[in-house]
């Protein structure tokens, strides 16, 4: 089965509005219909501006960098959901290991706000991935185990034939310092096969599994090479048009 091959932009906390919409249409400009989706993830005050921009554009969606997971209410600074998909969102990061760490955000957390994203009918891409002084203690499967069945599996086979994964092992995020093809595809092909436990071969095949972590133009091509690694989310070299399209120029030609 041929997966979806994705490449998701974290802009992260980045960029004023010219800026964004200039690194956007730089991207819509160089960048040409193939089957690599594009996914910008801005900061929330880009998201309307952008899904305007790419509207009709087949190969680029925008996505939000996170959500609250009620709907609407007294959540002073938070966006809902919906509002994200009102204005022509199609994915959200969930539990990137920024906002695990920086904002306490745990599974019980992210289980919901998965529900959130899904009931407004976007996509999670849903972010796991240990830190180094567990990958020095040999428990990253165990970690990552625990973080995709406490978020994701209580899922129904329909709801998550919806997610995309990314897997980011925290010590290579920014630190210019990247998994090895290797450790990616173990990791990847152990994600992989927790999912077809849980939900059999048509899903296990087909849900995509993103590796992120100080991927660049000149290292993005061994590891999309890796089986059962299927894009990856992006995060300073996202913000370089340039380098953004190169990095979804790197999957190997069939
Ligand atoms: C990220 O924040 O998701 C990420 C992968 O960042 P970077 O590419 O900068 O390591």
């Amino acid at each position: 089965m041929k997966r979806a091959q994705i490449v998701a932009g974290n802009w992260k906390m980045n960029l004023s509005f010219q800026e964004g919409r200039d690194l956007a249409k730089e991207i819509i400009n160089n960048s040409s219909p193939n089957e690599v989706l594009m996914v910008l993830c801005p900061p929330f005050v880009h998201l309307n501006h952008l899904s305007t921009l790419v509207n009709g554009i087949s190969h680029l969606e925008i996505g939000a960098q996170n959500c609250h997971h009620l709907s609407n209410g007294a959540y002073t600074g938070e966006v809902s959901a919906g509002m994200i998909k009102s204005v022509g969102c199609s994915f959200v990061i969930i539990g990137h290991s920024e906002r695990r760490e920086y904002f306490a955000e745990n599974d019980e957390l992210l289980t919901k706000k998965v529900d959130a994203v899904l009931g407004n009918g976007m996509r999670p891409i849903f972010c796991c991935g240990e830190k180094l002084e567990t990958r020095e203690a040999d428990n990253q499967e165990a970690l990552v185990q625990s973080q995709i069945e406490n978020a994701l599996f209580h899922l129904d086979s329909e709801a998550f034939s919806k997610i995309v994964i990314a897997y980011e092992p925290v010590w290579a995020i920014g630190t210019g310092r990247t998994a090895s093809p290797e450790q990616a595809q173990e990791m990847h092909a152990f994600i992989r096969s927790l999912i077809l436990k849980k939900y059999g071969h048509e899903i296990a095949d087909s849900t995509p599994i993103l590796y992120g972590g100080s991927c660049k133009p000149d290292n993005a091509a061994e590891i999309f090479s890796q089986p059962d690694v299927d894009g990856g989310l992006i995060g300073g070299a996202s913000l370089k048009a340039n380098d953004f399209i190169a990095i979804a120029s790197s999957f190997p030609q069939h």
